[in-house]
């Protein structure tokens, strides 16, 4: 079975600070299900390094107070276009990012305070009908048994 992957979360360096977010339980995810990596940013025409952003009002501003909605959606867009082509029910993101978060992301005051919310491509993806986990839900993936679809 295919799932969709944050890049990050498998060691490459694509965060906004040029860092990564590797997980080792990906060893073992990797093992039994075929990861397609995605970088929602990196697909919406943003460089690594690059300027942090958050999500104010619905519109994602960056630290230098540019307006950067439009590339999060083309990379949500362009996500939505892989996990259709790769017909993943699935996907493990990058927890509280404003493309990937699900659930809580970051509050838009760049000063690390949470809010309910989700992520642009998060959002879009479960919107279509795919199941977004946080890399702390990793356990619920590694213990299903539909490796064999
Ligand atoms: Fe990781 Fe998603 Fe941010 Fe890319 S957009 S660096 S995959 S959290």
């Amino acid at each position: 079975m295919n799932v969709l992957i944050s890049a990050c979360l498998l060691g490459v360096n694509c965060k906004y600070d040029g860092g990564r977010n590797y997980i080792k339980e990906i060893e073992k995810l990797k093992e039994i299900y075929n990861l397609i990596p995605i970088c929602p940013e990196i697909y919406g025409g943003l460089q690594t390094p690059r300027e942090p952003a958050e999500i104010v009002n619905g519109k994602v501003i960056n630290r230098k107070g540019e307006d950067v909605t439009d590339k999060f959606i083309k990379g949500a867009n362009e996500t939505l276009y892989l996990a259709k082509l790769f017909n993943c029910k699935y996907a493990i993101l990058k927890e509280r990012s404003p493309s990937c978060g699900y659930g809580k992301i970051y509050d838009g005051t760049f000063t690390g305070n949470l809010v309910d919310g989700y992520g642009i491509t998060a959002e879009l993806l479960a919107k279509n009908g795919i199941e977004v986990m946080g890399e702390s839900q990793i356990d619920k993936l590694l213990n299903m048994d539909e490796s064999k679809d």
